[in-house]
């Protein structure tokens, strides 16, 4: 059940002491920051970024747990497939009270893979420059943890009463992959009246997102030595052709299904093929070539539907391929599309925070991509939104986070905090 939303905005004189102690505290999260992203967190390894995360929590004297993920969250219809053994990682619990939280801030420590060559300095070792904190995952979405962490030490030391408000923070796992982390926490309970995810959205509000699906596609055949090439089948030929096909089937989709709230994107459902896998001999004509797909699908398809129309396009693009044999697995992803109602008073409240700190009311969009929002939006009935720093390049080379976004964003949502805290007579 949606409870009422109380928020209040703040008196001036509040707010500038509010805003003077972001600012104050902000070089103590960009340390912690750097201590976040030096920690190489890829899907299986976040146990040491949760620590760190929960060391800093702690210190902001909230009552740290740790929530498990269990092995059989994959069963759950909605899970996503599952990577790695859950075993000994897990979601970060903080919160202000043992009490229903009126307001849950959520964020993953995972971040993609950045074996990728050409990066100015190593990845995993941040770096400051002009302005803005460069390292894999600084922007999606460690950023977003700092900007949460800034504004309640803010609080904490200014409005240390906003903080009787029951608040949560909870950092999870595998948002990149699977969901399976936020899933798991929800499950298990962690929930509250509305959920702000600090994903990296330009500090405007991200309030909806596509279906997302993983699917693996592998093309075999027999192989054999490269001296008889010009005679073999190749696969890999064979699922190279397939590429431009399944980006053409998003585009299809774009034309043929088009959403009314995603118009504006330019391309709501990329079909990307992210990864490739194939042969293991120079000599040797590849037998085995497998092609990781990532399909951002319309709303209201459901995982089977979208992985329906993947393999209906393969299927019809090397049906003339003889002695090649095509399977699909799924993998990872199978997320439903969310959309939070553009009337929701969380949208309301976090834009008079926003407008209230910093003058100016900022915009809403949507996402050819998901984020968690989407499991307290369609299983909990939960609005949930996503608000964060500027970031560049997620998932690419350099990806950065833009420092000033944090101090902006920590102003805005330590604004918010103490607005539903005086709503709800806590101040
Ligand atoms: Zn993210």
């Amino acid at each position: 059940m949606t409870r009422p939303l109380k928020f209040v905005e703040l008196d001036e004189t509040t707010t500038a002491r509010l805003k003077d102690a972001v600012v104050n505290r902000s070089e103590h999260a960009f340390t912690f920051l750097e201590r976040l992203v030096a920690e190489a967190s890829t899907v299986g390894e976040e146990s040491g970024a949760q620590l760190v995360v929960a060391g800093e929590l702690s210190r902001l004297g909230l009552s740290v747990s740790r929530v498990d993920v269990p092995e059989s969250i994959g069963d759950d219809p909605i899970a996503g497939v599952p990577q790695v053994s859950y075993e000994g990682r897990g979601d970060v619990l903080a919160t202000t009270s043992s009490d229903h939280l009126t307001l849950l801030l959520n964020g993953h420590v995972d971040v993609v893979p950045a074996d990728a060559l050409g990066w100015t300095n190593a990845p995993w070792t941040p770096v400051r420059r002009d302005g803005w904190l460069f390292g894999r995952g600084a922007g999606d979405m460690k950023g977003g943890i700092a900007m949460a962490t800034l504004a309640i030490d803010a609080l904490r030391e200014v409005l240390p009463a906003a903080l009787t408000l029951p608040l949560g923070v909870l950092s999870v796992i595998e948002e990149e992959c699977t969901g399976n982390g936020t899933l798991a926490a929800l499950r298990h309970g962690v929930t509250a009246d509305y959920v702000v995810v600090t994903e990296p959205t330009d500090l405007e509000m991200l309030v909806g997102g596509t279906g997302i699906v993983w699917v693996d596609v592998t093309v075999q055949g027999a192989g054999g030595h490269a001296e008889a090439a010009d005679r073999l089948e190749h696969p890999l030929d064979a699922a190279l052709r397939l590429v431009p096909v399944l980006e053409d089937l998003g585009r299809y989709v774009a034309k043929e299904h088009p959403e009314a709230r995603f118009r504006d994107l330019s391309q709501p459902y990329n079909v990307n093929v992210g990864l490739v896998r194939a042969g293991d001999w120079r000599s040797s004509v590849a037998s085995v070539v497998t092609l990781g797909v990532r399909f951002g699908h319309p709303t209201k398809w459901t995982s089977e539907q979208a992985i329906e129309e993947i393999k209906s396009v393969v299927v019809a693009a090397i049906s003339n391929e003889s002695g090649l044999r095509v399977t699909f697995s799924s993998t990872g992803f199978r997320a439903q599309g969310y959309l939070l109602d553009e009337d929701s008073p969380l949208i309301g409240a976090v834009g008079d925070a926003h407008a209230a700190t910093h003058g100016s009311r900022p915009g809403t969009h949507v996402g050819g991509s998901t984020t968690d929002a989407r499991f307290y939006l369609n299983q909990a009935n939960v609005p949930a939104l996503c608000y964060g720093p500027v970031a560049r390049n997620i998932h690419g080379v350099d990806e950065s986070v833009e420092l000033s976004s944090i101090v902006k964003g920590a102003q805005t949502l330590a604004h918010f905090i103490a607005g539903l805290a005086f709503a709800n007579e806590l101040l």
